[in-house]
């Protein structure tokens, strides 16, 4: 398939009754409707990433993941999509390519999984193993976990194009921040875009610093930037990567009652709630307000198998 097949998402209205009164115009941007296993950011993130892998007509992609990975399964998909080999190098040697869902996936679509320790994962972005493995597999392009590098920044910055220029709010969840660096690049004038981290002890700030600067943009820019048009919002990682509470269920099953929406335990959900949250607590009126649905239903399937419920009933 010929690549960059750009692809856009929908801008969905929602509202509850509290909102219309309030007259605040929310809106959900579908990047979960993107595409059904490379979904949500995991595509903006790879869509540079790949387009650069072509040019340098490297053959084969290698990037890193954990067991549950939603970008390991995004790049196996998008690698067999463009011609591409991949190599998937999985944190934890005890796994193995049936361990469960997203690696049977990985594994479906031709990835070749490669288990590593924990302590070897940990130099995953060390200069030294990186020479190392482009000694090991020749020709390789490699992409950083989570696709957390400029092009994935610059393929997020793209979500802009398809965005209302007059937003107050934008909300978006993070966990390698590369997401919202790329919505905070784009950022139009009058909007704060608000980070929720699903990590405990996470520092938006540092972590987005760090990645801004590798887009080459110099220090200054980047804390201004930071000042003026982001909000980390710290209190809904709900205990930490991963975790969750009945009460996070709970509020799943009840956002698809009430306005057919499906998020996840993992990330959106969790987003998701920090919005509802933000805008009850800070009793906003006339405001737009973006809501990124940045994808990952996938992993729902794991945590409704763990907790034998359904969650979109
Ligand atoms: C990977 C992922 C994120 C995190 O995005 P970053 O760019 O790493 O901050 C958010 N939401 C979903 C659904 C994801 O799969």
């Amino acid at each position: 398939m010929n690549f960059p097949n750009f692809t856009s998402s929908i801008l969905q209205p929602i509202s509850t009754p509290e909102w219309t009164k309030r007259n605040l115009s929310v809106f959900v941007k579908r990047d979960d409707l993107i595409h059904p296993e490379i979904s949500g950011n995991k595509w903006r993130k790879l869509t540079y990433n790949i387009q650069e892998a072509r040019f340098r007509k490297n053959k084969t992609i290698i990037t890193f993941g954990g067991a549950y990975s939603n970008h390991l399964v995004a790049t196996a998909v998008a690698g067999k999509l463009y011609g591409f080999s991949t190599i998937g190098i999985v944190r934890g040697d005890e796994l193995n390519e049936k361990s469960n869902e997203t690696l049977r996936c990985c594994a479906k679509n031709d990835m070749r999984l490669l288990f590593i320790s924990r302590s070897e994962y940990f130099l995953k972005a060390d200069s030294e193993y990186l020479r190392d493995l482009h000694h090991e597999f020749q020709n390789s392009f490699i992409v950083p976990e989570g696709g957390a590098n400029y092009y994935g920044i610059i393929g997020c910055q793209d979500i802009w194009k398809e965005l209302p220029k007059d937003l107050d709010h934008l909300f978006v969840a993070q966990g390698t921040t590369t997401t919202s660096c790329g919505l905070l690049l784009g950022c139009s004038d009058n909007c704060i875009i608000h980070g929720v981290p699903v990590l405990k002890g996470f520092h938006s700030i540092s972590e987005m610093s760090k990645l801004l600067s590798e887009a080459s943009l110099g220090e200054e820019i980047i804390q201004s930037l930071i000042n003026d048009k982001f909000k980390m919002e710290g209190n809904y990682h709900f205990g930490g990567y991963g975790k969750y509470s009945m009460e996070l269920l709970q509020y799943i099953k009840e956002k698809y009652r009430q306005m057919g929406l499906k998020l996840d335990p993992i990330y959106t959900a969790k987003s998701f709630y920090a919005m509802e949250d933000y805008i009850s607590k800070e009793d906003l009126q006339n405001q737009k307000i973006v809501f990124i649905h940045t994808g990952g239903l996938q992993g729902c399937k794991s945590v409704e198998e763990k907790e034998k419920i359904t969650l979109f009933e």
